[in-house]
This record gives structure tokens, sequence and C-alpha cells, in this order.
């Protein structure tokens, strides 16, 4: 009998602090199905945040300026610790600094800065979850685009070989590696595009994308202030969708 097993995608914005790793621990024990999970890397936390993504493209651009790279490297280093705790501190800044001073051509580097939100993110949250940190270089396969890159057919056969994995996997969202091995990232928010891969290559029953997002009673475009709705099932959130 084929084996049911879930692939679930965690956007930027379900990772932002401590208790959304909880969250994500908890959905992944409620059904032992969910064997696989992508990420991307950890997004706003309110109105107005910035993204680690783009604090990753603003570093990128101050590949040899040194004050203000401090900063920006303080502050992605700051937004994993909110999400993992200060225990990951020196990791992130290590590889980070490491990743920083590359000796890259534009394209390539520029990839190489935006994919580390994603990488990151996966490597922290396979330790909290004791799960396998999964890593693209052998699975995704993708074109020398750098910032648009498009996946080489040859990634589902090595996809596939996921499936013996008796462990959960923690797969980053959003880059490959070209037949070159350089990263190379598909377009902003493409890390649904790898959750989509990582599922068709799995063969997976189910396909799952969280986000995040407050659900209220009524249109807030429309009506002042609507009442939050707490706690709703599937099939509520369906039926409202629908209408
Ligand atoms: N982190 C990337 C972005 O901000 C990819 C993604 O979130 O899907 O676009």
């Amino acid at each position: 009998m084929l084996e049911e097993k879930i692939l679930s995608k965690y956007g930027g914005s379900s990772i932002t602090n401590l208790s959304d790793v909880e969250q994500i621990s908890k959905i992944t024990e409620d059904d032992n199905r969910r064997s696989y999970i992508v990420v991307s890397a950890p997004g706003k936390r309110f109105d107005g945040d910035t993204k680690v993504t783009q604090l990753l493209v603003q570093l990128a651009g101050f590949r040899s300026n040194d004050r203000p790279s401090r900063c920006i490297i303080d502050e992605i280093v700051s937004r994993f610790e909110h999400v993992y705790s200060k225990n990951c501190s020196s990791e992130v800044g290590d590889r980070l600094i490491e990743r920083f001073n590359q000796n890259l051509s534009p394209e390539p580097y520029m990839a190489s800065l935006k994919a580390f939100g994603e990488e990151m993110n996966a490597r922290l949250l396979a330790k909290e979850l004791n799960a396998k940190f999964i890593d693209p270089k052998e699975f995704l396969l993708v074109t020398n685009d750098y910032a648009n890159a498009k996946i080489l057919t040859d990634s589902y056969k090595q996809i596939a070989k996921l499936k013996q994995t008796d462990i959960n996997c923690i797969i980053p969202g959003f880059y490959g590696y070209t037949k070159n091995e350089e990263i190379a990232t598909f377009s902003f928010g493409g890390s649904d595009l790898t959750g989509s891969i990582f599922a068709k290559g799995l063969n997976v029953t189910t396909y799952e994308n969280f986000t995040d997002c407050t659900i209220y009673a009524a249109d807030p475009r429309i009506v002042n202030e609507p009442k939050k709705v707490e706690e709703i099932t599937y099939k509520e959130l369906r039926d409202l969708s629908y209408s």
C-alpha cells in the first residue's frame, strides 16, 4: 500500500518568534504523515517590518562597506534569536559573516546571500524538531539564472531518493544549485515553488501551505473593527472563503 505522506510549507510570517516554532512542532506531531517541511526565511513581524530576505539584499549591497554591514548583520542575527533564542547567535553570525566575505561575482554573490535566510531557518528548525536538514545541493538543480532560476528535471530523480529517509526532513525554500554548484534563487516568493517541486518529486498525498493571517467575522474594509475569530474549523473556513 502507498504510504501516505504530507509536505507542509511554512511562509516567513509563520516563523517569526519562539511560539511559532512550538506551533510548527505541534502541527507536525499532530499527524505522523507530516514528514517533510519546507520553510521560508523569517518574515515580517508586524506591518512595516523588514523581512530577513530584504535585510540580506541590503547586506549584499554593502559588500565592501564595513560599518553599515555590521549593523545589518547584527539585525539579522537578532531576528533569528527572536525565533530560536540566543543559543543560535554564534552559529548564525559565523555563517553569515563567512557568506558575506565570499569571493563571488555579483549575481551569484547576491543569490547566495538572499538564500541565507531560508538555509539558516531550515538548519535551526531541523535542530529544534530533531529532524534532518536537507541540503538543496544534492536535490534541487537549477539553471544559472541567479535571481530567477528554473528547475532542471534531473532534480525529480534526486528528490525521489528522499522517500527512503526515515526521519522528518526540513527543506529550505527559494533556492537550488546550478551545475557549477553555485546558489541560484527562484524569483521572490519562490519558497512556494520549492514546496510544490518537492511535493511532486516525493509524490506526497497532500501539499499543505501554511500562512499566517487573522480571520475576522466580517470584511474589515466594509465593517469597522469587526470581531476576530479565534477558532474555526476547516469546513467553516472553506465555506467562508467560497462565499
Ligand atoms: N524569502 C523569499 C522572499 O522573501 C522567498 C519566500 O519567502 O518565498 O521572497
